[in-house]
C-alpha cells in the first residue's frame, strides 16, 4: 500500500506554516506531536456546544459530557486492548501516570531493602518518581545497563531479578536512542520471579501496535500529547486486580464514595484514581486522536516511519565526522547524533534559522549522556507526517553547520 504522507500533511495545520520564512521541517516528535485538523476540531466543538463538568449533574450538558468522557475510556480501552475500562485511568500524561504507580504501589507494597528495578535509559519520569517513593520507604533502586548499541543487557537483568525485588519499570522505547526493548520477555522473566513489570509507552503507542494483554503488562503508561491529542491528558493502564489493592494517590471530588470528618470511603474503579475535575476535554480530544491513529493504520505508520529511519540513518551518516548514538536493530524513527567538535546547541540554531526544528541537550536521559559521557545530543524524532524532502533540508543544514563551525 502507497502511504500518502502529502495528504496526510492536509490534516496537519502547522505544518503549512514557515519559520524563519522557510516551510517548518518538525523533526521533534519525540518531545511533542503536532495535531491534526480531526482533534483541534473535536477541542474546538467541544468548548462551544458541549462544555459541562462530568460526573456531577443531571442536567443534559453534564451527561452528554459524562458520556463523551467515558467513551473516551473506552477508546483508549481498544486502542492498547486492555480488558476492562476499569483498567483505564485517565491522568494529566505518562509523568503524572508514573507519579500515581509509584506512590499508590509504594503504599501498598514496599517496604524497607526491597528493591525496585529500572534500566539505564529510563526518561527522569521513570527515575524520580521512584527514587521519592525509595527514599520514603528505604527501598533501593537497581538499574539494567544497556550496550555500546543502545540495547538492554538482559544476562545482566537476570542477574537483579531477587525475592527483594518489588517492581520492574522500564521504557518500551527509548526517547534518545531509539530502541525498542524486548518488553514481552523482560515481562516474562519478572513474572517467573512473581514480580509487576510497568511500562512506560511513551514513546511506544505512536509509533507501534500495542495489545497490553499480550504484553501481560500490568502497568502500561503514555501521554495524550505524544499521540497527536491535545496536552494535559495521559493514561495510566493497570491489571484490575492490582488497581483494587492499591490506594488512592491523591483525595479530593469524584474519587470519594462517602466523607465525614472522621472517614471517607473511595469510590470504586476506575474513579478512585481520578481526583477533582478531571481533564475532560482533553479526554475526548485523546479518543479523536486515537481514532486519527488508528484510521491512518499503526502498520501503515509503522512500515512509512520505518522508511524514513533508513533514509535519515543513511543521510546522517554520509555527513563528515557525525556520531549517531543508538544503533540497536530494533529501533524507531528517532536518531540522536553529535558533530565532531561542534556544540550542539551550535548546530541547532543554525538548523532552526532554516525553519528545522530538532532536539538539543539531555532529553530528560541524563544517566544516557552519562553512558556515552556525554553533555548531549542532537536529537531528529520523526513522525508519519515527515518526508524524505525534509530530511534533505536536515541533511543540507548540517552541511551548513559543518561549513560554518566544523
Ligand atoms: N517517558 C518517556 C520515554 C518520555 O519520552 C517522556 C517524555 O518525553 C515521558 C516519559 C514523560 O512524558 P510527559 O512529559 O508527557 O509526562
Amino acid at each position: 500500500m502507497i502511504f500518502d504522507v502529502e495528504k496526510i500533511r492536509q490534516d496537519f495545520p502547522i505544518l503549512s506554516r514557515k519559520v524563519y520564512d522557510h516551510p517548518l521541517a518538525y523533526f521533534d516528535n519525540g518531545a511533542t506531536t503536532q495535531k491534526p485538523r480531526q482533534v483541534i476540531e473535536t477541542v474546538r466543538k467541544y468548548y462551544e456546544e458541549e462544555n459541562s463538568s462530568i460526573h456531577r449533574g443531571i442536567h443534559y450538558l453534564s451527561e452528554h459530557s459524562t458520556g463523551i468522557y467515558e467513551k473516551a475510556r473506552e477508546t483508549a480501552r481498544g486502542f492498547i486492548n486492555a480488558a476492562s475500562t476499569n483498567e483505564i485511568i485517565f491522568t494529566s500524561g505518562a509523568t503524572g501516570s508514573i507519579n500515581t504507580i509509584a506512590f499508590s504501589f509504594g503504599e501498598k507494597f514496599i517496604s524497607k531493602g526491597d528493591e525496585v528495578i529500572l534500566s539505564e535509559m529510563e526518561h527522569h519520569a521513570n527515575i524520580v518518581p521512584w527514587q521519592m517513593m525509595c527514599k520514603r520507604k528505604g527501598a533501593k533502586i537497581k538499574v539494567i545497563p544497556f550496550n555500546e548499541k543502545g540495547e538492554l543487557i538482559l544476562e545482566e537483568y537476570e542477574k537483579l531479578l531477587s525475592t527483594k525485588t518489588r517492581i520492574v519499570a522500564v521504557t518500551h522505547i527509548s526517547n534518545t536512542l531509539g530502541t525498542i526493548n524486548p518488553v514481552r520477555e523482560i515481562i516474562r522473566r519478572a513474572h517467573a520471579m512473581n514480580v509487576p513489570v510497568l511500562i512506560d509507552g511513551a514513546q511506544a503507542v505512536q509509533h507501534e501496535s500495542v495489545d497490553v494483554q499480550e504484553l501481560d503488562a500490568d502497568f502500561y503508561v503514555f501521554s495524550g500529547h505524544k499521540v497527536y491529542a491535545p496536552n494535559g491528558i495521559g493514561v495510566l493502564y493497570g491489571k484490575e486486580a492490582l488497581l483494587y489493592d492499591m490506594p488512592p494517590y491523591q483525595g479530593g471530588g469524584d474519587m470519594i464514595d462517602c466523607v465525614t470528618f472522621e472517614k471517607t470511603t473511595y469510590n470504586e474503579l476506575p474513579f478512585k484514581f481520578e481526583a477533582g475535575t478531571m481533564n475532560y476535554i482533553g479526554a475526548a480530544g485523546l479518543a479523536s486522536a486515537l481514532d486519527y491513529i488508528s484510521g491512518v493504520g499503526i502498520d501503515s505508520i509503522r512500515e512509512y516511519e520505518h522508511s524514513l529511519l533508513e533514509y535519515a540513518t543513511m543521510k546522517l551518516m554520509s555527513v563528515p565526522g557525525l556520531q549517531i548514538y543508538g544503533s540497536a536493530p530494533e529501533k524507531i524513527s528517532i536518531l540522536s547524533f553529535l558533530m565532531e567538535g561542534i556544540h550542539p546547541y551550535d548546530a541547532g540554531m543554525v538548523l532552526d534559522k532554516l525553519g528545522i526544528a530538532i532536539r538539543t541537550g539531555t532529553h530528560c536521559n541524563q544517566p544516557v549522556m552519562d553512558h556515552f559521557k556525554i553533555t548531549g545530543t542532537l536529537r531528529a524524532s520523526l513522525a508519519f507526517y515527515n518526508t524524505t524532502r525534509e530530511i534533505d533540508r536536515l541533511y543540507d543544514g548540517l552541511l551548513r553547520v559543518l561549513k560554518m563551525f566544523g
